[in-house]
């Protein structure tokens, strides 16, 4: 097993008592020890960097003070960096005035979305909402039929084109679901489209005409833990050529260090608004920023 960051930071400081400040010998085996744990996290190299940078800073500033040893004190600051590049406090749904309010969901093939449709669906409905689930993934053969049997589970309603009807239109599926929603009534729309294994041009292309189709409140980027720091490269070609507002981590069962939750916010500036740790529809929960740190610290 290894030492976690906290062991790490504790072991380096354990010589260091009662000074002023700690010195820079100090901050730089304090960033040795960061680096080291967020390496071992997955974390990509430019955000390792940017963070030990960040930290660096802040530790030069600081007066060791009497209620916390040096220890206590880096691993507070290495906290509160954490904390605030993933999202500060949990970034909830903004649902719109006017109901039927719109999640867009993108990402890459087998990054869990359609899974992650079922959970948010009745994530949504256990909050009293009557969301409606939309087939826009027209490019796998199994899809619709996929989030046919998620939203079975779920208890909520699929709106998918009709077999032999709409097929290779899923901008236009994605249009007429909106109108659907709205005559009857259903409050939240939530949009699955289609991903490839590579990021693709034409399917990116899909996906800005879907969202150009249905305005959503809310895109979210669905990403698949277990990638690590490869999430950035596709976390920007997302941002590039669709835009999100937010991600959902999936697959966080088999992958907890949280080296794709810092990368992906850090390079996008975008929060962690949703996690998703298992293959059940109710291993979902709201994203705590906090508790990610504690667990890259610990
Ligand atoms: P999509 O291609 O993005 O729609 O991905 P799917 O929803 O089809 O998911 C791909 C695979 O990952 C399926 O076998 C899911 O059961 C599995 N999966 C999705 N979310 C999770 C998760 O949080 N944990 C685990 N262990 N598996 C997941």
């Amino acid at each position: 097993m290894f030492a976690t960051l906290s062991d790490r930071l504790t072991a380096t400081f354990k010589t260091l008592r009662g000074k002023g400040r700690l010195s820079e010998a100090d901050i730089d085996a304090t960033a040795r020890e960061i680096r080291v744990a967020l390496l071992e996290a997955d974390v990509a190299l430019p955000v390792v960097k940017e963070f030990i940078a960040a930290v660096k800073e802040r530790a030069r500033g600081a007066e060791v003070s009497q209620a916390l040893n040096p220890a206590q004190q880096v691993i507070k600051i290495v906290n509160e960096e954490l904390v605030q590049i993933l999202g500060g406090e949990t970034r909830r749904l903004r649902f719109a005035k006017q109901p039927p309010t719109v999640i867009m969901l993108a990402g890459l093939q087998g990054a869990g979305k359609t899974t992650l449709a079922g959970k948010l669906a009745l994530w949504l409905k256990n909050q009293g909402k009557q969301p409606l689930l939309v087939a826009a993934d027209l490019q796998r053969p199994n899809a619709v039929n996929q989030l046919q049997v998620v939203g079975e589970q779920a208890g909520v309603a699929v709106f998918a084109p009709e077999p032999g009807n709409g097929v290779g239109d899923p901008v236009g599926v994605a249009r007429d679901s909106i109108e659907h929603a709205t005559s009857k009534l259903y409050d939240v729309v939530v949009v699955d489209t289609a991903g490839r294994l590579g990021v693709d041009a034409e399917l990116m292309q899909q996906a800005a005409d879907i969202r150009d189709a249905v305005h959503p409140d809310e895109t979210l980027f669905v990403v698949d833990a277990m990638i690590g720091q490869d999430a950035v490269t596709t976390a920007n070609a997302f941002l590039d050529g669709v835009g999100f507002d937010g991600v959902v981590l999936t697959k966080l069962d088999g992958d907890a260090r949280g080296g794709a939750a810092l990368s992906v916010a850090s390079v996008t500036g975008r929060p962690v608004m949703f996690a998703s740790a298992g293959e059940k529809l109710t291993d979902f929960d709201v994203f705590h920023p906090e508790r990610m740190a504690s667990r890259i610290l610990d």
